[in-house]
């Protein structure tokens, strides 16, 4: 990245000529000012020209790791303090004319945005154009917002689509030298009606189905959560804008957000048009429907934690009320995942338990590490199956304002560990695609104590992280790996099976549909019931 522009200075007087010793002696301050703070100078900003009009003084700058604003207002500053005190002359006014950011890579960037004038889009570089910029506009945080959506842009295009950084960290060793089955359990699930599809990407859970959910996930609550001293809590699942502004979602993920629009009245005379409309015809066309609403002011439960993050924004917080640890499976989570639908795997609506956990920096990566221990624990002894984790960070990464890029692995620092299950169905233990992520494990830093304002009463930083455990993936898998015979399953299911009787399956004359769905269901009930 790399900035230009013409800072143009007003004084107040006019420059003569016993003042051009002096005006030499801050040209070469201006110069001194712009490399300040960078190891390497090159990385700094310099003046590549100057000139004196009447009371301009008008400089043409160029920099590299330094913004073009912050370029100017110390062009400015440093002026004000040499001239000011060698020839008591003040800075009255300044403008950033002409100024323009050249990207490495090809860009898009909307003309819409504010302050941006035009852009030149080339094969490896792209020029922004921006308007002519005053004081004011000069110190407002959205030129900030701009040229970092500019650099994180440049960032982005350097590794052209790859938003993640994969690295296996562990792996379970081989328990299955011959899997104990090869079946996929979403067929069988939904063959022996244990599910029905609802519509695409939702299913509605008969009651064995449920049950079956229930276990694995009662058991990690009771395994895993509760012995580590998480507590419950119930969290919203509509969120309004806002929220996915703060959490950053809106930006990166809206491509697979569901949103909520609410009606444009209550008063239900109103909607007698299109009521009658849907009496007579019997069609509820999306539509018509649609103009009776508002426009989507909520996004649906993306990733169940944002609540957490809001709940204590704008306190402030002291030792004695930290770690806070909290967890929440109150309610479904919504994802529009399009063409990657499959089972109940990767679904629309989903459960999942959201752990969360809030304190300081030491306090947040023990908690994490405690929880990673105890996942282990759960993955290995209690559902005795194959996993690995692996550690994955975005590219790059957001912290205190500034955009980085991430080189190399250190746990201690902002990411995630995906747990990752095998499903023999889908292939050998080497392919990528027979490993279905279940469940992640994630500090965050500031990440969100920064944006939604999470204070510590002695200023102390705060950081969050958050862990989600997704019901039907951990079942899907387990099953897969185990099986539906309880005789190969591990003494705390089977316990769980022996002390919770499972409610009866759906069976009517015509569901089961298939002959083939109802002989599974027979298997099932042998299993199941002995
Ligand atoms: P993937 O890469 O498989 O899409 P993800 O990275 O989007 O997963 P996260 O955002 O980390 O998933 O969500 C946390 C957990 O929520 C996942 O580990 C998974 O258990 C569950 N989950 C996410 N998306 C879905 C989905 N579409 N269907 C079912 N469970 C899901
Ligand atoms: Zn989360
Ligand atoms: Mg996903």
């Amino acid at each position: 990245m790399r900035f230009k522009g013409v800072v143009r200075i007003e004084l107040s007087r006019s420059l003569n000529q016993d003042d051009s010793k002096a005006l030499e002696e801050a040209i070469r301050e201006v110069s001194l000012s712009l490399v300040k703070g960078f190891r390497d100078p090159e990385d700094g900003g310099r003046v590549l020209s100057w000139r004196s009009e009447d009371r301009f003084l008008v400089l043409e700058v160029e920099s590299r790791r330094l913004r073009i604003d912050e370029a100017a207002m110390r062009v400015r500053n440093s002026l004000e303090a040499s001239l000011g005190s060698s020839r008591r002359i003040g800075v009255r006014d300044i403008e950033l004319e002409s100024a323009l950011v050249e990207i490495d890579g090809e860009i898009r960037v909307s003309t819409k945005l504010p302050f941006v004038k035009s852009i030149e889009a080339g094969d490896k570089q792209t020029t922004i154009h921006l308007k002519t910029l005053g004081e004011k506009d000069l110190k407002k945080p959205i030129l900030l917002r701009l040229l970092r959506l500019l650099s994180e842009k440049e960032l982005k295009a350097g590794w052209r689509g790859k938003t993640e950084h994969w690295q296996l960290v562990k792996e379970s060793k081989i328990k299955f030298t011959t899997p104990i089955t090869m079946e996929d359990p979403n067929k069988i699930l939904e063959e022996a009606g244990l599910v029905k599809r609802f519509s695409i990407g939702q299913w509605l859970y008969t009651p064995l189905a449920t049950y079956l959910m229930n276990m694995v996930r009662e058991i990690f609550i009771r395994e895993v959560v509760i012995p580590l001293g998480f507590t419950e809590a119930v969290f919203p699942k509509m969120y309004p804008l806002e929220i996915g502004l703060k959490t950053g979602h809106l930006r990166g993920t809206i491509n697979s957000m569901v949103f909520a629009s609410l009606p444009k009245t209550y008063n239900i005379e109103e909607f007698e048009e299109l009521t009658d409309y849907m009496y007579v015809t019997n069609e509820a066309p999306p539509e018509e429907v649609g103009n009776y609403l508002r426009y989507p002011e909520y996004f649906l439960c993306y990733a169940q934690c944002e609540p957490f993050y809001w709940f204590f924004g704008g306190e402030l917080i002291d030792d004695a009320s930290i770690p806070v640890k909290w967890f929440d499976r109150s309610g479904p989570s919504f994802r529009w995942e399009s063409g990657g639908i499959y089972g109940l795997e990767r679904v629309i609506e989903f459960h999942r338990v959201e752990i969360v956990w809030l304190g300081r920096p030491e306090q947040v990566i023990q908690i994490r590490n405690e929880l990673l221990s105890e996942y282990e624990k759960f993955m290995d002894r209690v559902l005795d199956i194959e996993w690995r984790e692996a550690w994955v960070t975005p590219w790059y990464y957001e912290q205190s304002g500034a955009v980085e890029r991430v080189e190399e692995f250190n746990i201690d620092r902002p990411g995630t560990i995906d747990f990752e299950l095998w499903l023999p169905y889908r292939g050998p233990r080497e392919d990528r695609k027979a490993w279905l992520e279940v469940g992640n494990l994630s500090i965050h830093g500031t990440k969100f104590t920064e944006p939604f304002r999470i204070k510590h009463n002695r200023g102390e930083t705060l950081w969050t992280g958050c862990s989600g455990f997704g019901s039907q993936r951990w079942l899907t898998a387990f099953l897969a790996q185990r099986g539906f015979n309880p005789d190969n399953w591990p003494p705390k299911l089977r316990d769980y099976l022996n002390r919770n009787p499972p409610p009866e399956p759906v069976a009517t004359v015509t569901y089961p549909k298939t002959r083939t769905g109802r002989e599974e269901l027979e298997k099932l009930v042998k299993f199941l019931w002995r």
